[in-house]
């Protein structure tokens, strides 16, 4: 059964609305989509970066996508200010869980000053916060880093694994331009028993050999450009039990409103997306979503 139709059905949740500039037009916030028939979570969102104008305030961003069928999210942090951020938002909003890191696009900028230890150190403890369920998003970033730090990312992940295992938490994986060698050093370390591939960006084969791993991969809304036929040929051949599906909010909106601010709302254009390429049922994907996320991140 294919259900590809839901498109807009709402207007700009009201949080949002105001936040859009008079003169935004067609590149502010986009309206809501019709809401999913079963609850799923956004995996993995930057409710801190403002985009647009502004930042939403957790629990009207966490209302507008209760309001479509969004019932939680993954609030990530990527240094050490929007990991201490990361704590303070979970601790005040039931609806979130955390994950913390030093992003790989800054980890070698904090090596070279001397701070990598001591910010390690700070997310370690971070990260035994009993609402923070994941290391992340740590990885590896070849298209913004040059040569001159990656032996320095490397390092940086291989202590976020380290991290992740020692405290039993997820650990979420930030991976652009470097599927092989993030393959290649989560062997080499020993992966956490549970992996996640934010924003999964690999092709059939990465989507095989995470299969084969037990590793999960979470779409993003990457997944419904239409240059980008290799990530649902990676969505086809993924095992239904290890899909996951996130915003990356404020970046990487869905279609058909690619280009403008992004937010956990509009997680149901992704999930319809890929009920429509993977010809299933609307409800029953995203009953497996939800599932699959309580298995990595623990209820909420
Ligand atoms: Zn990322
Ligand atoms: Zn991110």
């Amino acid at each position: 059964m294919c259900n590809s139709s839901g498109g807009p059905s709402g207007s700009v949740p009201g949080a949002y609305a105001a936040l859009n500039r008079p003169d935004a037009g067609a590149r502010g916030w986009p309206p809501a989509p019709e809401p999913l028939p079963v609850p799923v979570m956004d995996n993995h969102t930057h409710l801190d970066f403002p985009a647009d104008a502004g930042v939403v305030p957790a629990a009207q961003a966490l209302d507008a996508a209760a309001a479509v069928g969004v019932r939680g999210a993954v609030q990530v942090g990527t240094d050490l200010e929007s990991s201490r951020r990361t704590v303070e938002l979970v601790e005040q909003e039931p609806r979130l869980l955390g994950a913390v890191a030093i992003h790989p696009n800054d980890a070698p900028d904090l090596a070279v000053a001397g701070t990598l230890e001591a910010a390690l150190a700070e997310i370690e403890q971070l990260a035994r916060h009993p609402r923070v369920r994941a290391v992340g998003e740590t990885g590896l970033d070849y298209f913004r880093t040059g040569p001159e730090g990656l032996e320095r990312q490397q390092y940086s992940f291989r202590r976020h694994i380290d991290i992740a295992k020692r405290t039993g938490t997820a650990l979420q994986i930030h991976d652009r331009d470097a599927h092989q060698d993030v393959v290649r050093i989560l062997r080499e370390e020993g992966a956490p028993e549970k992996v996640v591939f934010h924003c999964f960006s690999g092709d059939a084969e990465l989507a095989r050999t995470c299969n084969d791993s037990g590793w999960y991969m979470s779409f993003a809304g990457t997944v419904t450009f239409r240059n980008a036929a290799y990530l649902r040929e990676a969505l086809a051949v993924a095992d239904p039990s290890l899909m996951l599906v996130e915003t990356d909010a404020p970046f990487l909106t869905p279609h058909p409103w690619r280009g403008r601010p992004n937010a956990s709302y509009l997680v149901p254009a992704t999930v319809r997306s890929m009920a429509a390429e993977l010809d299933r049922d609307l409800a029953a994907l995203c009953t497996d979503l939800a599932a699959n996320t309580e298995r990595v991140y623990g209820t909420w």
